[in-house]
């Protein structure tokens, strides 16, 4: 029996494993507390996706769907190995499981088969997605298998549990079959010999990605001959702004239609005389914000 860790508290003991975990949107504050008691939290519940692709099942486990909304479970983690945080508080994860189930987990002893549902799991299960299929086929990299055993071990550690304190939904519940591809007791005894030596500690944790609008390339670039995809793009752009003058295109090379187009652009952002000739400047760039395509 344990009091919910913070978001603050579960990023760490997760980084501090040596997991490299990212931050979904508001992942501190997304949870399903409206609709029922969070905690006292008894364990961590290990599921699989049944999806492929890490941003859509990352999203999907954050949004959920029409008939279970999200968040679909805590962290979802990627082939990679990558966590990817998405709820705090209760998900929809583990729906209605076996007392038994729970009463063994809380008193850390061995399973008893699950064959009923009479229980709330939500309340009381950290909840993992992993990205497979479930079908027998999708392969689990290793990468992932001992990000789970990661996951699993920084939230036992934290709260002081064994790695009796870990099943997998289909332990939990009649008809799941979650996770599909390597067994709860192998994984189980990984998490024991974690938990019996001292975390990894901290990784340096991976850049964020690259920006998502182009970066001003320089007055310079913008001569006439040039080509390139980031004109095309940028021509794009002020056709969207209301300030295309072209009589076709806009496409990769530079030209007169391009610089008057542009000088559109800065005469709406109040330039004037020199200011508005139409050649780039980094302020009206910036602001014109060209897709990174
Ligand atoms: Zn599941």
């Amino acid at each position: 029996m344990a009091t919910p860790l913070t978001a603050d508290r579960l990023l760490k003991a997760l980084r501090d494993e040596g997991l490299e975990v990212h931050e979904y949107r508001s992942w501190r504050t997304h949870n399903r507390n409206s609709k029922g008691p969070w905690g006292p939290v008894n364990g961590v519940m290990i599921h699989h996706t049944v999806t492929k692709g890490t941003a859509s099942s990352v999203e999907l486990c954050y949004e959920g769907h029409s008939s279970l909304p999200g968040p679909l479970c805590h962290g979802v983690i990627d082939k990679s190995g990558a966590v990817h945080l998405v709820g705090n508080g209760r998900a929809n994860h583990a729906g209605l499981g076996d007392r038994d189930v729970l009463n063994a987990v809380v008193n850390e002893t061995a399973l008893p088969r699950d064959n009923e549902a009479d229980t709330d799991g939500n309340r009381h299960f950290y909840g993992f997605e992993c990205i497979n299929l479930g079908d027998g086929q999708d392969p689990w990299p290793e990468a992932q298998k001992l990000a789970i055993e990661k996951v699993a071990a920084a939230i036992c550690r934290a709260h002081g549990w064994s790695q009796r304190s870990v099943i997998g939904h289909l332990e939990w519940q009649p008809g799941k079959v979650d996770p599909r591809g390597f067994s709860m007791d192998t994984m189980r005894s990984r998490i024991a010999k974690r938990l019996g030596a001292k975390p990894d500690g901290p990784k340096p944790q991976t850049p964020k990605p690259p920006a998502k609008y182009e970066p001003f390339p320089g007055s310079a670039f913008f001569r006439m001959g040039r080509e390139s995809r980031i004109i095309t793009a940028m021509g794009k752009r002020l056709v969207a702004e209301g300030c295309g003058r072209y009589e076709e295109g806009p496409g990769p090379e530079w030209t007169e239609a391009d610089r008057k187009s542009y000088a559109a652009w800065q005469r709406k952002l109040g330039y004037s005389g020199d200011d508005a000739d139409g050649t780039p400047g980094r302020t009206s760039w910036d602001k014109l914000r060209v897709p990174n395509v």
